[in-house]
């Protein structure tokens, strides 16, 4: 079932999967901000609540199983990790927010990290946040947009995990999503849904990801 807004055309699906059938590469991950990549390339970023199926999804979209760690260690990485597809484009792993064990002190920590990022990046396109489709946006979500609006970054929400409730559940979930993000200035209207399982809303993916390239 489709539950994107318009159809994707053949022109953008066939970019998106000429664009994932080049390779995609670990480059670095970064701990400390000094330490970005200085690049022309545009970048992508994905952000999600530890567990959200992140790791998944970026597996799913390049095509390539082992490149983001899946694990059950939710909280753990506190860095950037970046990737380069096919020298044209830099994918942004950004550590997984909204663990709730995590000290506050972390939580602050991670927040720092992820605005002065955000506040500096001049390349970065867009980033994708992950909303898993059995919750929809919690609270931890709305401060990641609120930082977002704030700093005038471009993001596209992407349900994850649909496979794991009903068509019906689904369309419940993305009427919810559209209609909390429609006030949001730097949200794009197109909520994806996706599942990384089932392999749904991946090539939509590719397409979005191949037009900011
Ligand atoms: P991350 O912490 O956000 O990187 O999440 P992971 O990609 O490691 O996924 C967390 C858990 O959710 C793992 O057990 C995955 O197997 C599972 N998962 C991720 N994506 C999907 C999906 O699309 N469908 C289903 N059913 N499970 C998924």
């Amino acid at each position: 079932m489709d539950f994107t807004l318009e159809p994707y055309s053949e022109e953008m699906l066939a970019a998106g999967k000429n664009l994932f059938a080049g390779k995609t590469a670990f480059v670095l991950g970064v701990a400390q901000l000094n330490q970005l990549p200085v690049t022309e390339l545009n970048e992508i970023a994905f952000a999600g609540r530890s567990n959200v199926g992140k790791s998944s999804l970026i597996n799913a979209v390049t095509g390539q199983k082992g490149l983001a760690k899946t694990s059950n260690t939710p909280g753990r990485t506190q860095q950037l990790n970046y990737f380069n597809t096919a020298g044209k484009i830099l994918l942004v792993d950004l550590p997984g927010y909204g663990y709730a064990q995590a000290p506050q002190a972390m939580v602050k920590q991670w927040q720092k990290l992820i605005l002065t990022y955000l506040q500096g990046r001049v390349n970065l396109k867009r980033v994708f946040v992950l909303i898993d489709a059995r919750h929809g946006i919690k609270k931890v979500d709305e401060e990641i947009m609120d930082m977002l609006d704030k700093t005038a970054v471009t993001y596209q929400i992407v349900l994850t995990k649909t496979d794991k409730i009903t068509d019906a559940a689904v369309e419940r979930v993305m009427a919810d999503t559209k209609a909390k993000i429609a006030k949001r200035p730097a949200a794009y209207v197109q909520v994806l849904a996706t599942s990384s399982e089932k392999n749904i809303g991946i090539e939509e993916m590719r397409a979005e990801i191949a037009s900011l390239v």
